[in-house]
């Protein structure tokens, strides 16, 4: 007699360990099911992974930050073995510019909505009529429960803004959370964001900065917990193709892992945790062998995501230049000043030329220019608005697909392409945009999903 679906141990094949993958393994194992990880790259991580920069310095894929509001990862990264305090440090949010301007809150405060009026108030280089009309505006938002219209993006929304609020605190928030400009961006997706980081729990708001190298924070350990626990992973093992056979173990993946030859493996069900546009390559494989219907519309769906880059210049600056510098501070921008951030990594020192050096990162977000025009505009920024003289240039990492564009009334593709077919990833239909959290919270919901019986698996994903 077959065993009851409810009682069978799957065979789960995850196709990628970026942070959604990596939380869609520690599920499935932790549910009990059998999981093997493929990983195109040598290191797991994908957008926020460690690469090496010169004389093997690890360093980011970009500069990333976690808030205290992202609940799943924070939750996950303990389930694994890491305690959050020990390799993130917490810091206010502040996003005043070199000049003071600008909101900044105070830490872990217990009343976040408190927090935040009272953060308001004190701003600095907004007057009081500025002030009055944020706290209103905030007000409104909360009585309307933060939701508008699919339609309105975030310029929309928030129109009648006096303009020096939208310059100093709608667009460089935008650019942070979303990597678009305001114009660009989706009114109801920006106020979820808002509602969440600013309004919901004590310390919500607080910028969580990694203090080791960003493979360490989830990844790695996320990979050896699944080892641990009987999960495989092969990592440099790109997946070529997906087909669908009637029998057991109906899924065979084509691998190749690096410097070999490809190899199949079948699996019972599969989880895509690769990017949109690799994702939507993969299930065209399967609508040209006829295997699913022509008019499957997801991998439409995930091709269609408009993507924006994000640039990162890693800079080392001579101790006594910088002694003053905060761990983050907001930077204004304009066409030749594009970042909008730099992070003091006060922490990581390098002796040059007999004198310690910190190494600092640029951040600009939605960038738009070549590495070598943005890193002149970087190095003549930061002697402009901060003051810093003889820097030595690491490294500009220059990610051109960082994260999709959330633009107002999208179209995401949903996170079940076929029964026992699931994608996850930051781009998957949900609550937040290209974010580790957005990426994480998918991540779990696919685990769950895969490990389900058939029809529970669909309830788990409309949760
Ligand atoms: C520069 C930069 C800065 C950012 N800053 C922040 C930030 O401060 N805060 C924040 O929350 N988010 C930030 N993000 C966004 C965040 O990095 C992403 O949302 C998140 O990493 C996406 O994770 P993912 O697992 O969905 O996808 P990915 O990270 O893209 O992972 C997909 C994985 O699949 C693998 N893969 C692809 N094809 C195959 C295949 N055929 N076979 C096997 N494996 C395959 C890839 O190698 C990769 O490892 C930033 C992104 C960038 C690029």
């Amino acid at each position: 007699m077959p065993m009851p679906e409810a009682l069978r141990r799957f065979d789960i094949a995850i196709i990628g360990a970026g942070w959604a993958g990596c939380a869609a393994a520690v599920t499935a194992v932790a549910r009990g099911h059998r999981v093997t990880v493929y990983e195109a790259a040598s290191e797991p991580g994908g957008r926020a992974r460690t690469i090496a920069g010169r004389n093997d310095l690890p360093l980011d894929n970009g500069q990333h930050i976690l808030l205290g509001a992202y609940r799943e990862t924070l939750a996950l990264m303990r389930e694994v073995g890491i305690e959050p305090d020990t390799v993130l440090q917490r810091l206010p949010l502040d996003l005043r510019w070199p000049d003071g301007t600008g909101l900044a809150l105070p830490c872990s405060c217990r009343f976040p909505s408190l927090a935040t009026a009272w953060g308001i108030l004190r701003a600095k280089g907004w007057t009081w009529a500025d002030r009055w009309h944020l706290l209103q505006t905030a007000m409104h938002w909360q009585k309307t429960r933060f939701t508008c219209s699919e339609e309105v993006t975030v310029q929309t929304l928030c129109a009648s803004l006096p303009p020096i609020i939208q310059r100093h605190l709608i667009e460089p928030l935008c650019l942070s959370a979303f990597n678009s400009p305001p114009e660009k961006t989706s009114g109801p997706m920006f106020l979820r964001v808002i509602r969440d980081a600013l309004f919901s729990t004590r310390g919500s708001a607080d910028v969580l900065w990694p203090m080791v190298p960003l493979g360490a924070v989830l990844p790695a350990p996320a990979l050896q917990w699944v080892s641990r626990h009987g999960g495989q992973v092969h990592l440099a093992s790109r997946v070529r193709s997906l087909s669908r056979h009637t029998d057991t173990a109906p899924w065979e993946l084509e691998v190749t892992p690096k410097g070999t030859s490809t190899v199949s493996a079948r699996h019972d069900r599969v989880i895509l945790a690769c990017p949109s546009w690799e994702a939507a390559k993969l299930v065209s494989t399967l609508t040209a062998a006829e295997v699913v219907p022509a008019d499957l519309s997801w991998a439409q769906d995930a091709r269609a995501l408009a993507q924006a880059a994000i640039a990162t210049t890693y800079v080392w600056c001579p101790a006594r230049s910088c002694a003053g510098l905060p761990a983050m501070q907001a930077l204004p921008d304009s066409d030749n000043a594009p970042a909008q951030f730099v992070f003091h990594h006060a922490h990581r020192t390098r002796l040059m030329d007999g004198q310690p050096h910190h190494l600092l990162a640029f951040v600009c977000s939605h960038a738009m220019e070549e590495r070598q025009v943005m890193e002149a505009r970087v190095l003549q920024q930061a002697t402009d608005q901060l003051n810093l003289t003889e820097l030595i240039l690491e490294r500009t990492v220059m990610e051109k697909r960082a994260t999709f564009v959330c633009a107002r009334e999208l179209c995401r593709p949903s996170p079940r392409v076929l029964p026992d077919l699931w994608a996850c990833g930051d781009y998957v239909e949900g609550p937040y945009p290209a974010t580790l959290e957005g990426a994480v919270s998918s991540g779990r919901a696919a685990g769950m999903a895969a490990t389900a019986a058939t029809d529970g698996a669909d309830q788990l994903l409309s949760t």
